[in-house]
């Protein structure tokens, strides 16, 4: 069978599985079996298939056509222009996700020598995109999930950012007592539990412990406001990213502890609430 039929074949198949670019997705399958790029998989359409590709190729594309991630298949995704390796012990970072990176990096100097956390790291997206933007920060990040922590820990690797990226094991804040930030940043789990059911096809295949909130989608907040305040230096930076219906609920979560200023809700580029940011009160 030459490439080119293994795509066309391909490509029926994931449209039929309800696959929104099923050529699309089938070029990037194909490449990734014959260890191409994309132009050089479409340079040699011709070729035939090796055994080696096919056997990763079928069976991709028809667990693909069932809605598994594609990001799973491949095993990357790209977050703030960088490439992170990506497996089911961790969430697909998400366009949402660099809302909330670019809010911080926009009120940090570029050179500035911040200590920086990152609760609930996952790929580590956000913690080693602050560390690949802001070149002299220091970046502790922590996940509750030892197997997600070691993809972190790979991409902190293969991304050179290692020497200043620091995990620990343990839940969102436990592992950093005693230490200070400058800035304090998550995408923490905040969708009501009863909602995890109904939640688009994709987001069934990544790890539940990721995205289920609490009954209400709000247990991680009322860890993270309180907390964070004991570990953010006076004027410290909080952005937690948040669920579209979730800005009047963490305003006034924040406003009870009494301890940030400046408390605001960014959108997103859909014009969501999608990003929580406050300054912690200097007193
Ligand atoms: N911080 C990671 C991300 O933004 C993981 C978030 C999570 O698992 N809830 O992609």
């Amino acid at each position: 069978m030459t490439l080119l039929a293994a795509l066309q074949e391909a490509t029926r198949r994931l449209a039929a599985g309800g696959v929104a670019r099923p050529r699309l997705e089938a070029e990037v399958l194909l490449s990734r079996a014959c260890n191409l790029t994309r132009p050089g998989l479409l340079a040699r359409l011709e070729e035939g298939l090796a055994p080696a590709a096919a056997q990763f190729f079928w069976p991709a594309v028809d667990r693909r056509a069932a809605g598994y991630p594609l990001q799973y298949l491949t095993g990357h995704q790209e977050f703030m222009s960088l490439d992170f390796r990506v497996t089911p012990a961790v969430l697909i970072p998400r366009q949402d996700t660099e809302v909330v990176v670019e809010a911080v990096l926009e009120r940090l100097h570029p050179d500035g020598e911040y200590t920086i956390a990152d609760c609930g790291t996952g790929s580590g997206a956000i913690a080693l995109s602050l560390a690949h933007y802001l070149p002299r920060a220091r970046v502790y990040a922590t996940d509750i999930s030892p197997a997600a922590l070691a993809v972190a820990r790979q991409n902190a690797r293969e991304l050179g950012l290692a020497a200043r990226v620091t995990f620990y094991q343990g839940d969102f804040l436990a592992p950093l007592q005693g230490l200070k930030f400058h800035a304090l940043v998550a995408n923490p789990p905040y969708i009501p539990a009863a909602d995890l059911a109904g939640l688009p096809a994709d987001v069934r295949w990544e790890p539940r412990l990721a995205l289920d909130g609490g009954p209400d989608g709000l247990d991680a907040y009322r860890v993270l406001l309180p907390g964070g305040a004991r570990l953010l230096r006076p004027g410290g930076l909080l952005a937690l990213e948040i669920g579209c219906a979730q800005g009047q609920a963490v305003m006034s979560l924040a406003a009870a502890t009494g301890a940030y200023r400046d408390r605001q809700i960014l959108p997103d580029y859909a014009g969501r609430p999608r990003c929580f940011l406050a300054h912690r009160r200097e007193e």
